[in-house]
């Protein structure tokens, strides 16, 4: 037996995993079960994750949460709880297939059948926000080169091991030419390692839009943790199945499964919910287990189940469906087919690779061990006052010799020095970029220059050190610059 931690969640929760591991059980999946609470109880007894203590014991013992979904209190002080299962876990693949279950479930896109791997660990979700002044607030958009070479390998390991053709890159590499441009140069490095695989990259914009408009030209998609969150809803919503995908949230000590769907509190306690999308989530995690006959046994039993078309309300169409089934109807649907196959969807059959595919494994990551050297540094100051010529005199006067002021910008465009005619934008926070007079600047320049520049009477906020790395730029240039 593998112990599992399960928790029944909010809202629709607790009734679609009993319907879940009614299923699991009638299968004979050689689980055992250890259950705990997680979620709103925890919130309103003001625990600001929602995760008791004893939960984080289980899953550690267990390394397994097959999780329902939660409801994440609105307002200011709660964490969400999936946020925090995902980083303190180390979860850093999040994998979602989406698919048409066409004729049997109305979509719009009948050949639809696509596979997204978001990275799940950093980028904007890293959490890191400031206010720096009554105007202006920074999120860090925090882009690791190790964690994006292990994501896309993962979702080219994924790719090979589930007979998948193509992996495809979406990023915004043309605007983030730092972060955006070191995973898009990552995916084209490692992807050399793959030479059976087509390879391909999207502006994020045009590849959402290509996925609400064309999904079923795409097969696997790889990207960063905003995009992804936002790609995987899109995908979900046209394939027709919000109710129905599963995902994987996946690291190289634990995993979590779930359904995409939140906890319906509109629908819950009525015996409506659709339990599928938990289901396909438990199979996932029969897969990483190495259950491999018992998750095909059931998801051979649920294709079947939605092809005799016994519905619950969601997905419920009178001309299709044959019978609209309750959340505990449908599950018995499914049990009663256990055994049973599909005759028109392509049957299931897990076997090792795929579990191979899905158990991540330590990566090899590429890191710099080049020569790095201090060229200048870019202070941010708050400044209200009458003009720039002003700003840039008193930045100047304290930039010492060791390094001169370059240029002053405001929302990253030059504002100083600039000709007459130029606009200044409107902010109360701008950038003064020292460069180095010589070819490196010491480590002790940056905090001597900022408490000049306190001295002065500038109201300093932060600083960024510029850095080259083998003579390559570690920033960018600001626009106009
Ligand atoms: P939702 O996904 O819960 O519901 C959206 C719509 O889809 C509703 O009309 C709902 O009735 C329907 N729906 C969802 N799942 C269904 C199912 N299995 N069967 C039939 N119909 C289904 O999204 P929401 O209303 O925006 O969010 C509700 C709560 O869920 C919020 O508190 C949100 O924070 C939380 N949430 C949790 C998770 C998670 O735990 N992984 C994910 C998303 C949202």
């Amino acid at each position: 037996m593998v112990d599992i931690t399960v928790a029944f969640g909010d809202g629709i929760g607790p009734e679609i995993m009993e319907a879940t591991l009614f299923i699991l059980k009638e299968a004979r999946a050689n689980l055992n079960i250890e259950a705990i609470e997680l979620g709103q109880k925890f919130y309103e007894k003001g625990v600001s994750t929602g995760i008791p203590p004893y939960a984080w014991d289980s899953l550690r013992r267990t390394k397994v949460l097959l999780k329902a979904p939660i409801t994440t209190p609105q307002g200011g002080g709660y964490k969400s709880l999936n946020v925090t299962i995902r980083k303190t876990l180390g979860l850093y693949a999040n994998v979602r297939p989406c698919r048409s279950y066409h004729p049997f479930v109305n979509g719009l896109h009948p050949m639809m059948d696509l596979v997204i791997v978001r990275e799940n660990e950093e980028d904007l979700y890293s959490g890191i926000e400031y206010r720096q002044s009554p105007d202006t607030y920074h999120a860090i958009k925090l882009i690791t080169r190790s964690g994006s070479e292990r994501i896309i390998r993962y979702a080219y390991e994924y790719a090979m091991q589930n007979g998948r053709r193509k992996v495809t890159c979406m990023s915004k590499d043309n605007i983030m030419k730092m972060c955006d441009g070191a995973f898009h140069e990552i995916f084209d490095t490692v992807g050399k390692e793959y030479p059976s695989l087509e390879k391909e990259h999207f502006i994020i914009d045009i590849g959402a839009a290509r996925i609400a408009s064309r999904p079923d030209r795409f097969d696997v998609i790889v990207t960063e943790n905003l995009y992804g969150d936002i790609i995987s809803d899109i995908a979900a919503e046209v394939s027709g199945s919000v109710g129905l995908a599963g995902s994987s949230n996946v690291g190289d000590d634990f995993a979590m499964f779930e359904a995409i769907h939140g906890s319906a509190p509109d629908i819950a306690g009525r015996n409506i919910a659709n339990p599928s999308g938990l289901l396909n989530g438990a199979i996932m995690m029969l897969v990483h287990l190495g259950q491999n006959d018992t998750a095909t046994t059931i998801a051979n039993a649920w294709f079947r189940t939605i092809e005799d078309g016994m519905h619950t309300a969601d997905i419920y169409n009178k001309n299709i469906s044959k019978a609209e089934m309750g959340t505990k109807e449908f599950a018995e649907s499914v049990v009663a087919r256990l055994g049973e196959e599909p005759y028109k969807f392509k049957k299931a059959r897990f076997h090792e690779a795929s579990a191979k595919a899905d158990a991540a494994k330590p990566m090899p990551v590429s890191v710099h061990t080049g020569n790095k050297i201090l060229v200048g540094v870019d202070v941010f100051i708050g400044w209200n006052g009458p003009g720039l010529a002003e700003l840039a005199a008193i930045a100047d006067e304290a930039s010492g010799d060791e390094a001169s002021l370059a240029l002053i910008s405001s929302k990253g465009l030059k504002v100083w020095p600039m000709e007459a005619d130029e606009q200044t934008p409107a902010s109360d926070t701008f950038r003064c970029r020292f460069g180095s007079n010589t070819d490196r600047l010491d480590a002790s320049y940056p905090p001597a220059l900022m408490a000049r520049l306190a001295e002065a009477g500038l109201d300093v906020l932060k600083a960024e050190y510029l850095f080259e790395f083998d003579g390559a730029l570690g920033y960018t240039l600001s626009q106009g610059e």
